[in-house]
């Protein structure tokens, strides 16, 4: 499954880092940069890391990736063992953003900048430049999908008259241990609230909180037990589920599944629909489930420019002077205000699977009609 985006971003981000190696002036000079990523149970972190060491290969740099196999220890003794062996850049996606602060004591101490990747790292003076982006959005984006899902809004965002439900939604969240996972969260339910408020939403299971609509570590079998517990506690008397606010592609697919195992779908134009459901990430086997009429959307985050951000930040770094921020306000992380590169996201829906991820060489054709 992975190796369709792996290959297909390493290439991307061989293509692309002309930008970076021209900010590093090509010549990194063999230094060692440690890179750790949190797993490669999603494509994603795959991709993310092929194109990172690409590029700073192609910068010329040498490069240590690690994967953190979710579990916590083992990316702490990862970036321990980084710092032992004289990196002189970090860029880390973390696990628990809150869990590496002694980690990056030692980095201070030791004089190794370190750039947050993707996600925030808490607690702790010592991050000093975040690439990310724009997670408020992302969530605003997911929610609005959710609306144009359901038909109260067009694709456009406006409004559609005499659109006015009550619609039955329930709700999703991240690993609360991400920071990502309560930006996503925000801008959800910011956009959700005013319909949920006038009525035109209703979540019948009564969780509307982020505790207890939160998936630990982002796990897809976690997503769909608790969709089966939502089917069989709310929906057992006849009512219909209509959409569900969903914000990682994983979690889709378990949600999916436990719909289906349910008797909605298998598609959204059975009898009994599948609901709306929303997403994350562009992975693969969610693009074809869109593409086939079963997910409703997701949001295409482009790793391979989260990448040559990456590069280029780290590049400055390495090169004694300090990356250029889009954004100094935003991301506090408990101890400061870590100034952030953030970029842009983008809805998928059915219609725009080509001109979004065909045409930018994300996925081929081929890759979306087989779903890997
Ligand atoms: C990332 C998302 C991803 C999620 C689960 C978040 O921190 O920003 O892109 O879907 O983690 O891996």
């Amino acid at each position: 499954l992975a190796l369709g985006l792996a290959a297909c971003s390493g290439g991307g981000a061989g293509s692309s880092t002309d930008d970076a190696s021209g900010a590093a002036g090509g010549d990194g000079g063999g230094q060692l940069v440690g890179v750790a990523m949190p797993t490669q149970t999603s494509e994603r972190w795959i991709a993310d890391g092929d194109a990172v060491k690409a590029g700073l290969e192609e910068a010329g740099y040498k490069v240590d990736l690690q994967y953190g196999n979710d579990d916590i220890p083992t990316q702490q003794s990862q970036i321990d063992q980084m710092i032992t062996k004289g990196v002189k850049l970090l860029i880390i996606a973390s696990i628990d953003g809150t869990a590496l602060a002694n980690q990056l004591q030692a980095a201070a101490d030791a004089d190794i900048p370190v750039i947050a990747y993707d996600r925030l790292i808490r607690d702790s003076e010592n991050v000093d430049f975040y690439v990310t982006f724009d997670n408020y959005n992302v969530g605003v984006q997911q929610a609005t999908s959710l609306l144009v899902g359901l038909g109260v809004l067009d694709e456009a965002g406006t409004a559609v008259e005499g659109v006015t439900g009550p619609f039955n939604v329930e709700l999703f969240a991240g690993s609360l241990d991400d920071n990502n996972a309560h930006f996503f969260w925000k801008g959800a339910m910011d956009t959700l609230q005013p319909y949920i408020d006038e009525g035109v939403i209703v979540v019948p299971s009564g969780q509307t909180d982020i505790e207890q609509a939160a998936t630990l570590r982002w796990q897809q079998e976690t997503a769909q037990k608790r969709m089966e517990d939502l089917l069989t506690s709310t929906y057992g008397g006849g009512s219909k589920v209509d959409g569900v606010l969903s914000p990682y592609d994983g979690l889709s697919r378990g949600i999916i599944t436990a719909l289906q195992n349910a008797g909605y779908g298998p598609t959204r134009s059975d009898a009994t629909p599948m609901p709306v459901v929303t997403g994350q990430d562009a992975e693969i086997a969610s693009v074809k489930l869109i593409a086939d009429d079963v997910q409703f959307s997701t949001i295409f985050k482009d790793t391979r420019k989260l990448a040559d951000q990456a590069i280029v930040s780290g590049t400055s770094f390495l090169a004694g002077e300090e990356p250029e921020a889009n954004d100094t306000e935003t991301y506090d992380n408990g101890v400061k205000v870590v100034p952030s590169y953030l970029l842009t996201s983008d809805i998928v829906y059915a219609n725009n699977i080509q001109a979004l991820l065909i045409d930018s060489g994300y996925w081929t054709a081929e890759q979306v009609e087989k779903g890997q």
